[in-house]
């Protein structure tokens, strides 16, 4: 895989290439909202003031509500009317290393936990463009989670602002394909490779949030059943379920059905665990008190999930610490476990 770069007054003309294959979307911003949306083929400001998105990557995957198929009753009862299979090639540029992450989180479960194919066929037609972060949130702790501002691992060509330049690594062979289609890129000189090290360096300083992930489930299973502390954690907390809708690793949906007289839609939308409401359609809400709720939320990414997957389901992108409206934060709550349960 080579490395190559591309001059900033130059990015337009490069996303302009790429748009004429594939349906480019990139960090797009409405009021307070920055979100991944498609380029309109002029704009490139964002990257005079993108940190990262409000809504994380997963929007494009696993959208906040999609209709998965439409349905009308006749003589011969209910018929299904599948959504028609068009696949749409796409590129996403900009994606930070935490969402890139949170991606292949995503896929241990809609992939290999079970197929889903509205995911996977997004999934599937979709190249990544990483973007390195070279200014971290205070609330970012990603270098705590085996991951780094500038960390490729999870993309298919990842892009490192290098001052006048970008300087763009091949990762995949789907990114060294795009590459090789595309024209007006210079090869990296020993200088640029220096210049991307030092950005790299200086950003993995940047993210000062630190946490200590040692033994971490055992000490969340340990205090499990001590209610004091999880009714302390959780006293402020108002189950809005903004930090999971906004957590790029939250997966929770619920079904419904849309209907008027004879025909209707299937809807898939996102749902929270944060919620009261959570799971009431299928049986009770095994989770009434609101520690239950905050506890499973945490649990669920730092106990349960590694126990299922290997991994720890949070990214450390920040989100849930700079968007929750009371300043819950998670960092807080898992330095603060007791050391007895
Ligand atoms: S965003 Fe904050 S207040 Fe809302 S559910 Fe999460 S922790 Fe609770
Ligand atoms: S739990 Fe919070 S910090 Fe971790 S991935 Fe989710 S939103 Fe980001």
């Amino acid at each position: 895989m080579a490395n190559w770069k591309v001059s900033k007054k130059d990015i337009a003309k490069l996303l302009t290439q790429w748009q004429q294959e594939l349906a480019v979307a990139l960090p797009s911003k409405e009021g307070d909202t920055v979100r991944m949306d498609r380029w309109d083929g002029e704009d490139t400001s964002f990257l005079e003031w993108y940190r990262n998105t409000v809504l994380p990557v997963k929007a494009s995957f696993l959208p906040s509500m999609e209709e998965m198929f439409r349905f009308h009753r006749d003589e011969g009862g209910y018929q299904l009317e599948p959504l028609g299979s068009e696949e749409r090639k796409e590129l996403i540029f900009g994606v930070r290393p935490c969402d890139a992450s949170a991606l292949a989180m995503l896929d241990m479960v809609f992939k290999d936990g079970y197929q889903d194919p509205y995911y996977l066929s997004r999934r599937k037609n979709t190249l990544l463009v990483g973007l390195s972060c070279t200014n971290p949130y205070d609330s970012c702790f990603c270098t705590s989670l085996g991951s780094t501002p500038s960390d490729s691992s999870n993309v298919d060509l990842m892009v490192t602002d290098i001052g006048d330049s970008f300087f763009i690594e091949e990762v995949t062979e789907a990114g060294q394909e795009l590459i090789a289609k595309t024209s007006g890129l210079e090869k990296v000189t020993e200088a640029d490779d220096a210049g991307a090290k030092e950005v790299k360096d200086a950003s993995y300083q940047k993210v000062t949030k630190k946490i200590d992930t040692t033994d971490i489930a055992n000490k969340l299973h340990s205090c499990f059943e001590n209610q004091d502390h999880w009714e302390k954690v959780a006293a402020k907390c108002i189950s809005c379920g903004i930090c999971t809708f906004l957590c790029p690793t939250c997966y929770c949906f619920d079904i419904s059905d849309e209907l008027t007289k004879k025909q209707g839609a299937r809807l898939r939308s996102w749902d929270s665990c944060a919620f009261p409401v959570y799971t009431k359609m299928p049986m009770e809400n095994p989770r009434e008190e609101k520690w239950r709720r905050v506890r499973q939320k945490v649990c669920h990414k730092y106990e349960f999930y590694p126990m299922n997957f290997g991994v720890i389901a949070c990214t450390g992108c920040g989100r849930c610490i700079r968007l929750c409206p009371v300043n819950w934060d998670i960092t807080q709550t898992l330095a603060s476990l007791p050391t007895q349960g």
